[in-house]
């Protein structure tokens, strides 16, 4: 019978970060991922001032930006830092390069292993049981952790992306109420191509008709769409704790991703990390995870106030532009939602 000390579902940001910190205390950990290959992910892969100070190489940086432009309707505003402050990131890359890590701290990781089921103290891969003492499903959105713990996924966007060839220069943020209720769209330029993308509430919008409005806002941008490649999936950020008994939730699994800003690959690094402390030291007081639940209390409170009442929602957004018009305002923006 076969036993680790800690078995991690997904080898997504979190999962391989937990793996990398807990084999590197000597725990004996599995790794497994449904996926052949690891790092693919429908993603922008934008990430932020903190995430580009957690020891990730240069080389894995596409692009950094000092700048972005901020959109609400047809005006826009550029929003500045001296340094850069947003970067992008080649997911695939990301992976391959948390997978060696995590493989040269000693964990092991099966790739192709879809987890079927869960028992008491064991998963059930090809229909064979492996078993453990800790449990982490850091398996992303749908995760079968977190069912087979019962919890809910009330607080979910959609969002639907087009990965676009060409060299795109500037990084954009829109709100624009006449595409969807409440949501938001990107430009995140990568090497040689970009992703263009909407976020919104699918409770609240006709889905079919957010993608026409979606495709005529392209059209009039002068984006051509049709050798482009259209992603669309889930984001989760319905937090309901990540420690249960045995069992831990990190990441997205843990609905720990931001609801306003989409912002997931930094959540999950932190949690994976502070998840393997608590395994490896049950008194180990998390900083990040209550940091991240903080912050995203902030945006759900935006998010809450936006929804329930369009008016007030416009006047946010309004007064936010008018704001983001005065340098002081541009950097406690950055401030607060970047790092
Ligand atoms: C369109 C879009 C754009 C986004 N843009 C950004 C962005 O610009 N910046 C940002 O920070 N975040 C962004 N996000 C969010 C970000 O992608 C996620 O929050 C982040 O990947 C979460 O990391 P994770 O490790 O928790 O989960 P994931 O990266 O989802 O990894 C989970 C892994 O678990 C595996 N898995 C699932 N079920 C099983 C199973 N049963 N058995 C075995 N393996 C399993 C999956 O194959 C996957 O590899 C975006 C999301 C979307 C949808």
């Amino acid at each position: 019978m076969k036993r680790y000390d800690s078995i991690i579902i997904g080898a997504g940001p979190a999962g391989l970060r937990c793996a990398e910190i807990l084999a590197k205390a000597k725990k004996r950990v599995l790794v497994l991922e449904k996926k052949k290959i690891i790092g693919p992910k429908i993603c922008a892969g934008g990430v932020s001032l903190k995430t580009l100070n957690y020891g990730i190489p240069e080389k894995l940086f596409e692009k950094k930006f000092n700048q972005f432009k901020y959109y609400n309707k047809d005006k826009s505003i550029t929003i500045k830092s001296k340094k850069p402050f947003l970067a992008m990131l080649d997911r695939k890359k990301l992976g391959q390069w948390q997978a060696n890590n995590a493989k040269k701290a000693g964990a092991m990781i099966k790739t192709g292993s879809k987890v079927t089921s869960i028992g008491k103290d064991y998963v059930v891969v090809s229909n064979k049981e492996i078993y453990f003492k800790t449990l982490v499903g850091a398996d992303g959105v749908g995760s079968i952790v977190r069912n087979h713990l019962g919890l809910k996924n009330n607080k979910i966007h959609l969002t639907m992306q087009y990965i676009i060839q060409g060299n795109f220069k500037e990084l954009e943020i829109h709100f624009d109420s006449k595409i969807c209720k409440e949501g938001y769209k990107w430009v995140f330029p990568h090497k040689g191509w970009a992703s263009i993308g909407i976020g919104f509430d699918p409770k609240r919008n006709d889905i079919k008709k957010v993608r026409e409005n979606f495709n005529i806002w392209l059209e009039n941008k002068g984006i051509d769409t049709k050798k482009a490649k259209f992603e669309s999936m889930p984001i989760l950020y319905d937090y309901q704790g990540f420690r249960f008994g045995n069992i831990f939730l990190a990441g997205e699994a843990a609905g720990l991703t931001y609801g306003l800003t989409g912002e997931g690959i930094y959540p999950a690094l932190a949690s994976g990390e502070e998840v393997a402390k608590i395994i490896i030291d049950k008194n180990f007081n998390p900083i990040l995870i209550p940091k991240i639940l903080r912050k995203k209390k902030i945006q759900e409170i935006l998010i809450t106030i936006i929804t329930r009442c369009s008016f007030l929602g416009v006047l946010l957004h309004t007064l936010g532009f008018w704001l983001m018009k005065r340098k002081k305002w541009q950097s406690k923006a950055i401030r607060l939602t970047l790092s």
